[in-house]
Formats: C-alpha cells, sequence, structure tokens
C-alpha cells in the first residue's frame, strides 16, 4: 500500500501522541513528588509552628498531655504516671527494618524510642525502656540531631515511638532539624491512648499516625493497662481525629509512605484484644481502605504470666478468625504481613 504524505503526518502525530502522553503524566507525577513537603514545613511557612510550640510547652506547668491527665509541674521537675522528666529520654535511634513495608522502603524507617510510656501494659514488650526508662536524657536540639542523622543515613521517615509524654520537646526537635534542612515525613508511632484536644494540636505537624488500637472492651484496657478503662472511648476518639487530618495511607511511586493513617492491632489470646469489634469499628467509622495491620506476634512478656487470659502466644486459629473477621468486614487495605501470616497458618 502507498503511504501518502498526509497519511505518514497523520501516524507520526498520532504515534508520538502515544509515547509523549504517558511521559508527560509519569513526568508530572515525579514533579508532584519532587514538590511534595512535610506538613510541618507548610505550617513553618505560615508562619504558625512557632506559636503552636510554645503552647505545648506550656502544657508541661500543668501535665496534661495524656488521659492520665496528672496535672503534675514538669517544669519543675515533678513526675506524673509516666515518670518522664522535662528532657525526653531516649533509649535508641536508628534505621529500622521491621516496621511496615510502606515505612521501612530501602532504607529504612528512622526510628527513635523515646523511653517511658503513658499506658504501661503488663505485656509490655519494650518494659526496660517503656516501664524502666532506660536511655539517656538528651536536649530538644540533640533530638533534632538524631532526626536530621536519620534523614542523612537515606532513613525514609522519622519514626517517633512513644512520643506522647515527650510531643512537646519532639515538636521544638522538628522545628530545629527543619531549620537545617529537615525533609522527610514524620510519623507519630502511639499506642493511641491519646487526648483528642492534644492530637489537635498536631494538625499540620504529623504526616503520619501510626496509632495501635489495643482493645475495644473498657474492661480489658483496665486489666491489662494500669487502669486505662477509658481507653476504647479515648483511642477510638483520637483515631478518628487522625484519620479526618491526613485521611487514607498515600504512598509515592516506590510505594513509600508519603501521608496518611496506619493502624496496628495486635491478637490477643482468648479474644481480648476485641478484634471483631475493631474491624467493625474501622468499616463502618473510617473507611474500608483504611490500612490495618493486624499482627500475630503476641508474646508472654513482662508481667503478663501472671494474668492467665493473656499468659499464653496466641494459636493460629485465633489469628485466623482474625483475619476472616477482617475480610468479612470488608477491610481491603490490609498489611502485607497479616496477610503472608494468614497464608501461612492455612497451609
Ligand atoms: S504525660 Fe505523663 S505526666 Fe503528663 S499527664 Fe500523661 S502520664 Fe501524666
Amino acid at each position: 500500500m502507498k503511504l501518502t504524505r498526509r497519511d505518514f503526518v497523520k501516524d507520526f502525530l498520532w504515534l508520538s501522541g502515544l509515547v509523549i502522553l504517558p511521559a508527560a503524566s509519569v513526568l508530572k507525577g515525579w514533579a508532584r513528588e519532587k514538590l511534595w513537603q512535610p506538613a510541618y514545613r507548610k505550617l513553618e511557612e505560615s508562619g504558625k509552628f512557632a506559636k503552636r510550640i510554645e503552647e505545648v510547652y506550656a502544657l508541661f506547668e500543668k501535665c496534661e498531655l495524656c488521659p492520665r491527665r496528672c496535672g503534675v509541674n514538669r517544669l519543675r521537675g515533678e513526675r506524673g504516671f509516666c515518670r518522664a522528666p522535662l528532657q525526653p529520654v531516649v533509649y535508641s535511634a536508628h534505621p529500622h527494618f521491621g516496621e511496615e513495608m510502606p515505612l521501612v522502603g530501602r532504607r529504612g524507617s528512622g526510628t527513635i524510642f523515646f523511653s517511658n510510656c503513658n499506658l504501661r501494659c503488663v505485656f509490655c514488650q519494650n518494659w526496660p525502656i517503656a516501664h524502666e526508662g532506660r536511655g539517656k536524657k538528651v536536649s530538644d536540639a540533640e533530638v533534632a540531631a538524631m532526626m536530621l542523622k536519620l534523614q542523612e543515613k537515606g532513613c525514609h521517615n522519622i519514626n517517633l515511638v512513644t512520643p506522647t509524654h515527650v510531643m512537646p520537646n519532639i515538636l521544638n526537635a522538628v522545628r530545629i532539624a527543619l531549620g537545617q534542612g529537615l525533609k522527610i515525613p514524620l510519623v507519630y508511632n502511639t499506642s493511641g491512648y491519646e487526648r483528642l484536644e492534644i492530637v489537635r494540636l498536631l494538625d499540620g505537624i504529623v504526616d503520619i499516625y501510626l496509632p495501635d488500637v489495643k482493645y475495644m472492651d473498657s474492661a480489658m484496657a483496665e486489666s491489662y493497662s494500669a487502669g486505662a478503662a477509658d481507653y476504647p472511648e479515648v483511642t477510638t476518639t483520637a483515631v478518628k481525629e487522625m484519620n479526618r487530618q491526613v485521611g487514607e495511607l498515600v504512598t509515592d511511586s516506590r510505594r513509600i509512605a508519603r501521608r496518611g493513617l496506619m493502624i496496628r492491632h495486635l491478637v490477643m489470646p482468648n479474644r481480648v484484644a476485641g478484634t471483631k469489634k475493631f474491624v467493625r469499628w474501622v468499616a463502618k467509622e473510617l473507611s474500608l481502605s483504611t490500612y490495618v495491620n493486624i499482627m500475630a506476634q503476641y508474646r508472654v512478656d513482662y508481667r503478663a504470666y501472671e494474668f492467665p487470659k493473656i499468659a499464653r502466644a496466641i494459636t493460629g486459629e485465633e489469628f485466623l478468625e482474625a483475619m476472616v473477621w477482617a475480610e468479612e468486614a470488608g477491610m481491603r487495605n490490609l498489611d502485607v504481613r497479616s496477610l503472608v501470616v494468614k497464608d501461612a497458618y492455612r497451609r
């Protein structure tokens, strides 16, 4: 068939469209990623970050940073239920490869473990850090230096473990580090036992919330988390606010988390964690696409052996029933490791 000049031009334009259009969309995505900024940077640019830090630091005077609401004056060295001093105590700061895949990527999650805790569970797997407060007292500027070092190492985020009782120090450290080039997302890795009013103060600062939802039953929370009978109500309220602020998990082209909510739920023996109620709550109150990690790694630790209901590991059947409940509830963004463990138990 003879190709006319007009046909040639028409075919050329059509073919180049096929090549150019996808290239344009890839470029657009790439440009969007390059232009991405952490939430805290936008807050700084709006001129509101310094004032927010002043506001949260003032909370130390009569500490009500968490639902325990001790009212102690931490500025004067008094200590409340968490036993935390005014200065943060850090146990370790390093790239962590055991977290969820969207946090770990290839270079790890830049994890800073803060000592002391406001929940103090009897089955705590980090008890030397959380209960005994082991670690080193550091200044906010030193925490900022740790953040920058983790970023320098290539970590994809700053993962703040047990941040609740040192939140003002963390915010101050973030602003110091921002002034020296911090630009990766902040992960607020919490037990979930957070006051709504305090979570609201984190709006526009935290990029990724990583709360536990440990129980859905007050009696369980009271027994195993130092009398925190209000845990289910307080935590579900706080998680709803986190979801309002950051929404569903968003990842970049490398599938690394940039922003959003990721919930952890540890399956416990004898249905202590209330998994069925939990997944139904997520489906109803958040969304079916909420990222949920149903975890199988419960082990008898710290003082758990003193409590008959939780003095054993979970069985394969217990984990499988938890996953079935999640699937029946319609959850469609379950952590990949929970799916792998489910398949392993099914075999
Ligand atoms: S952060 Fe500590 S001192 Fe402050 S209210 Fe909570 S447990 Fe009490």
